[in-house]
């Protein structure tokens, strides 16, 4: 970390400090010159957690003074829901869960909370996810298909209508990774897609999700595949928290997006480096 850091103070984060807990939160004043560009290089964080945990809806407006919040090392907080278990974490982050032990000074009988708060670091996050080459993308999300692309009944009208993408189910909170890198094309509301981000992909493809809770990346944002671009929601037209994941091909038309996604069996797995092969769990 560059000595020029300026940081005002050093806060062991509130989760349990008794436990101790195994990252800083640390406060960044923002100098003149600063852009979140510089803050991200300085600290060794990412951009996405930057305005992850600072809540920041336009990245572009940070000025001297202003406070950013970031945790050393670079991680993402979850923040514990009914039904979870460390288990169920590790998924959603594709993490091998004894990784989230020892950052959080827990055990694998522990027990948690609602409403807890569990620390994940960005070197375990993605791990556990095999992409083969011949697939295009990777799962932007764990969780369960609740819905296909094709026709359906529409969840909220009854109506017949054409389900443009493929919705994963998931906590409230849970982490929503790009599909491939690309750039951010946008990052907004949008009518019944609520909170949405679409990414145009290097390969040609767009990807858009949508119903997030909240949105991590900004327009013109180069992310990298497996970046965090939100968090999972129930924004727009929605009937629980989900991820609406639609892909576009080079001419504008969706397509079933499980067709360019890693089969399901490879949702979380960790690769073997030596052959190629994929092994662990489901
Ligand atoms: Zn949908």
């Amino acid at each position: 970390m560059s000595r020029r850091v300026i940081l005002v103070c050093l806060v062991l984060l509130l989760l349990m400090a008794t436990q101790g807990f195994a990252f800083l939160l640390v406060t960044y004043v923002v100098r003149s010159g600063d852009s979140i560009h510089t803050v991200s290089r300085e600290l060794g964080v990412s951009m996405s957690t930057i305005i992850d945990f600072n809540n920041l809806s336009n990245p572009s407006s940070i000025k001297a003074g202003d406070r950013l919040f970031l945790p050393q090392p670079d991680g993402l907080i979850y923040n514990v829901q009914s039904g979870d278990t460390l288990e169920s974490i590790a998924k959603a982050f594709f993490a091998p869960v004894e990784s989230l032990f020892d950052t959080n000074n827990l055990k694998s009988s522990s027990t948690i909370n609602p409403g807890q708060r569990v620390f994940i670091p960005m070197s375990v996050i993605n791990m556990y996810q095999y992409v083969p080459q011949s697939t295009p993308f990777r799962w932007p999300v764990y969780g369960v298909i609740s819905s296909a692309y094709g026709w359906r009944s529409h969840p909220v009208s009854g109506d017949a209508s054409f389900h443009s993408g493929l919705d994963i189910a998931a906590p409230e909170g849970a982490p929503i990774f790009a599909a491939s890198k690309g750039v951010v094309i946008f990052a907004g509301v949008n009518g019944g897609y609520g909170n949405m981000v679409d990414i145009q992909h290097d390969n040609g493809y767009v990807t858009r999700y949508g119903h997030m809770s909240k949105i991590c990346v900004y327009v013109g944002q180069r992310v990298d595949s497996g970046s965090l671009i939100g968090r999972v929601g129930s924004t727009g037209i929605s009937t629980g928290p989900h991820v609406h994941f639609e892909v576009k091909d080079s001419k504008n038309n969706t397509m079933n997006p499980l067709s360019t996604l890693p089969t399901r069996d490879l949702m979380y797995v960790i690769r073997r480096e030596d052959d190629g092969t994929s092994a662990g769990g489901k």
